[in-house]
């Protein structure tokens, strides 16, 4: 087993080496005008994640404006309704903001602060990592610039008015299909622009290095501390922690904290879509191959032209071609598994949870919830599941009383 940990308590199998790489997955590839920005990022955050004054202030901000620790709670209603092991939720959900995306928000504008910039700036694909980036942004009086594209801006109304009320600038893009993809051009052309005064704040432990390791550590929290709550609460770990994956950045987080417990098997699960065995899923370590998406390698689903595959799933936060290096990595090494459930199982748990503990769960989170409805039943009531529930699902209750029959 490995035990080597570095000076801030990730573990040595989630860390990058010098070139950014996890095994042979992640690393900068392309973007020369980019690299002497990276590694001046790089340097900042190694530098400043260390500095006393950085620690407080993150760990003041987690507690009394997040609202960290988030509780875990045992979910003894769904797990008899499931009939097997018990069913554990660690309440991402309650995070100021309703979702996992404030932890890395507030550590990269703070991380921007530190590092004399006085702009941040984003892409947004449903709104959800640019309302917490614009959170933080307001927050530390820092500017704040998002794109999206115009097709994704009408579908998440709620998301662009939050934007607006907390003061971003927003920058509506309306080339080719006008949604992510062409969001992320826009906003990389700006970035380019104004490189001197700005970071280039990414939403997922996806991007080129030291994306990956700056976001999964900011939210490495979560792990860290339900293994203390679990242990606590229980007297022992769990069996399995389970978490969905789009880009993966809560389930980095969650399993960051069980790294060293082989006992513990991390499962990420992925959108299946309308089924593995038609185009329409998201599915990226169960159907992908090794390739190249924005600057760094990881598995990734490819058109017949070998680039990025158009995807779907029914959680909009799931709905990315590619996968963090770190996932791709723990795949191969067998440090942890990945399973997928449909729209349909989904929806399922979505409600399950709602009408059996009174909690609305994010699309995104159902998928974790769903995987741990199918296995708890395969295991005894002695044995414990723990699911990173990574946000709150307000902003899809109008989506799902359009697909449930009530
Ligand atoms: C964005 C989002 C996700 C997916 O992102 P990861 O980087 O894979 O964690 C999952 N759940 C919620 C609630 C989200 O907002």
């Amino acid at each position: 087993m490995i035990e080597i940990k570095n000076s801030y308590g990730l573990h040595a199998s989630t860390l990058p080496n010098k070139e950014g790489l996890f095994g042979e997955f992640g690393g900068k590839i392309g973007h020369p005008e980019l690299a002497k920005a990276l590694d001046e990022l790089e340097t900042g955050f190694h530098e400043i994640i260390n500095e006393q004054d950085f620690i407080a202030e993150m760990k003041r901000l987690r507690e009394t404006y997040v609202g960290r620790p988030s509780p875990i709670y045992h979910a003894k209603r769904l797990s008899e309704h499931c009939g097997g092991a018990q069913i554990y939720l660690k309440r991402e959900d309650l995070n100021h903001t309703g979702a996992h995306k404030i932890n890395h928000c507030l550590g990269e504008v703070l991380l921007a602060k530190k590092m004399g910039k006085t702009k941040v700036i984003a892409e947004t694909g449903a709104g959800q990592h640019g309302v917490a980036l614009a959170t933080a942004a307001a927050l530390m009086g820092i500017e704040c610039e998002i794109h999206m594209g115009v097709v994704d801006m009408k579908k998440e109304h709620p998301n662009v008015s939050r934007m607006k009320i907390l003061g971003t600038k927003l920058v509506p893009v309306s080339e080719g299909a006008g949604t992510l993809k062409e969001a992320v051009d826009s906003a990389f052309a700006a970035y380019l622009e104004d490189i001197e005064n700005s970071m280039f704040a990414i939403g997922s432990v996806v991007g080129p290095a030291p994306y990956p390791e700056m976001v999964g550590y900011f939210q490495s929290v979560i792990g860290h501390e339900a293994r203390e709550q679990f242990l606590n609460t229980t007297g022992g770990l769990p069996n399995k922690v389970v978490a969905c994956v789009g880009g993966g950045s809560n389930a980095m987080g969650m399993f960051s904290g069980f790294m060293d417990d082989e006992g513990v098997e991390k499962v990420g699960v992925e959108p299946a879509g309308e089924g593995l065995d038609t185009p329409n899923h998201a599915a990226t370590m169960t159907k992908g191959v090794k390739g190249e998406i924005q600057g760094f390698k990881c598995y990734v689903l490819l058109d017949e032209k070998g680039n990025p595959a158009p995807v779907h799933s029914i959680a909009s936060g799931l709905d990315y071609p590619g996968v963090g290096p770190q996932h791709s990595f723990l795949k191969d090494e067998k440090l942890a598994s990945y399973e997928s459930v449909t729209d349909a199982e989904c929806l399922e748990a979505f409600m399950a949870l709602s009408r059996m503990e009174g909690i609305i769960p994010a699309l995104e989170s159902s998928h974790a919830v769903a995987y741990a409805m199918k296995i708890a039943k395969e295991m005894s009531s002695d044995q414990t599941i723990l699911v990173n529930l990574s946000g709150r699902g307000d902003k899809d209750i109008d989506f799902v009383l359009d697909k449930v029959e009530l």
